[in-house]
């Protein structure tokens, strides 16, 4: 068995209702071509098994036919709900091989197919390999600045934007822009007005606004990594609502939180 018939998994959540509809199994894929400073799944970023501070391994390889196992078993939930399968990382594209038959054994299966991005990817590999057996795309668009993107994920974005723009050209499924709400750095006022005026270009009515979430904080220490970002807190309702403001005085769209 070679490499690409295998792929590393750092998680197997079940019972997801947060990654698209209905009930939902969601498969976090080990390694991540970008390195946000505000990472919450720390532990999905390096593309190979490593352990916590307990010594316990993250990082399983799976044939297809071995995760397909473990999926299959919530096939009724997905169908009674309209449910499915959600691809989630660190970043599912980065193993575009397995996550493309993943996909195929997935909608023989007649099961719902959607990937979370963060959109750092080959777009001609992407379209012939995953596209055509996907049926929901989230799609993360963090900063709209390339330096801005060079400091705070490790990458320019200009690919994140071109990919963003092509796949809407080409896709013929929803594609749902989020933007990770990251005090301090995605919430200035420029980035938020900048992605609004790029999403009002493309013709996109809806985007989910993610606020942040400090729990990942816990996760870092159990890998023994010191943070890069440090608030711990929750946002408050008035840090939200000057987000969304943010949006709606540059652009007609509609907003949705997502917590
Ligand atoms: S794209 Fe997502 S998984 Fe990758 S480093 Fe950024 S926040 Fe983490």
């Amino acid at each position: 068995m070679g490499i690409d018939d295998r792929g590393l998994i750092f998680d197997i959540k079940r019972d997801s209702s947060e990654d698209g509809p209905g009930i939902r199994t969601t498969v976090f894929f080990k390694g991540c071509p970008l390195s946000c400073i505000w990472c919450q799944n720390p532990e999905g970023k390096k593309f190979l098994p490593e352990p916590d501070v307990h010594g316990k391994r993250i990082g399983t390889w799976y044939s297809v036919e071995e995760l397909m196992y473990r999926l299959l078993q919530d096939k009724p939930f997905f169908m009674s709900t309209g449910g499915g399968v959600t691809l989630s990382g660190g970043e599912a594209t980065l193993q575009m091989d397995f996550s493309g038959k993943l996909l195929q054994a997935l909608k023989r299966e007649g099961i719902h197919t959607a990937l979370e991005t963060g959109g750092f990817f080959r777009y001609e590999s992407f379209k012939k390999k995953m596209l055509p057996w996907l049926d929901l795309i989230y799609f993360d668009i963090k900063l709209i600045d390339e330096a801005d993107s060079k400091q705070y994920t490790g990458r320019s974005n200009k690919r994140i934007l071109s990919n963003f723009s092509r796949l809407l050209s080409d896709a013929e499924i929803p594609v749902i822009p989020r933007i990770p709400l990251i005090p301090g750095i995605t919430t200035t006022k420029e980035n938020l007005t900048g992605i609004a005026a790029f999403l009002n270009d493309h013709g996109i009515k809806t985007c989910e606004l993610m606020p942040y979430n400090p729990l990942w904080l816990d996760k870092l220490q159990k890998l023994g990594i010191t943070p890069r970002y440090r608030r711990t807190s929750f946002m408050t309702p008035a840090e939200q609502q000057a987000c969304v403001d943010s949006f709606t005085q540059h652009s007609p769209m509609e907003k949705k939180h997502a917590n």
